[in-house]
């Protein structure tokens, strides 16, 4: 039973460790070296199957505010919600992973750009649509994000092109406006 007993304690923390390693420790979403290494992959396959691939890359609006306003645990909180909420929109063989701070890409296997514009869409929606829960429910406060999509393009060689896109979409939406 002891011998037993270790073997599982020890299976448990390699799988802890293993998990730590891919995993953002706020959002529970994959950190930002899981989604490089497996981004690179999904391009590769979609671009020698010729499939689509889309990328979505979000970005809380203001959330510096929160934070100023509400305090880093509320910002926090935020966080954690709107991971939750964009995990909500995706399916299973989406990829969600925080990239650091406030900022989330989705990677969209097998989805043309109008497919992952609705999903976008969705997203936004839904972080719009209903308050944010801070000070363990206490309080309540609007959150909205700005979205940039891209899809894989024909002459890409990689998908930093694609990001790039991407971000350069992030950076109007915000221009214009915001949400
Ligand atoms: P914009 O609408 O232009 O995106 O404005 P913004 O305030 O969202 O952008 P900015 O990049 O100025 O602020 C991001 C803030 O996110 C600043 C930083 O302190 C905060 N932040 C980054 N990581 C975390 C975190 O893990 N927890 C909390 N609470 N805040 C974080
Ligand atoms: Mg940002
Ligand atoms: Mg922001």
């Amino acid at each position: 039973i002891r011998r037993k007993r270790f073997t599982e304690k020890l299976r448990d923390s390699v799988q802890s460790s293993m998990e730590m390693a891919v995993m953002d420790q706020l959002t529970g979403l994959h950190n930002r070296r899981y989604l490089d290494t497996r981004m690179a992959q999904l391009f590769n396959e979609s671009a020698l199957r010729a499939r689509a691939l889309s990328l979505l890359v979000l970005d809380v609006d203001h959330f510096k505010a929160v934070n100023d306003g509400w305090g880093h645990d509320a910002g926090d909180e935020v966080l954690r919600e709107f991971a939750d909420r964009v995990r909500a929109c995706t399916r299973g063989i989406d990829l969600v992973a925080r990239m650091g701070g406030e900022e989330v890409v989705v990677v969209l296997p097998e989805t043309p750009l109008r497919a992952a514009e609705a999903v976008a869409e969705r997203i936004r929606r839904r972080v719009e649509d209903e308050l944010f829960a801070v000070r363990r429910g206490a309080q309540h406060l609007p959150v909205t994000v700005s979205i940039g999509v891209a899809s894989r393009r024909a002459g890409d060689a990689s998908p930093v092109e694609m990001m790039k896109r991407a971000d350069e979409a992030v950076y109007r939406a915000k221009a214009a406006g915001r949400n």
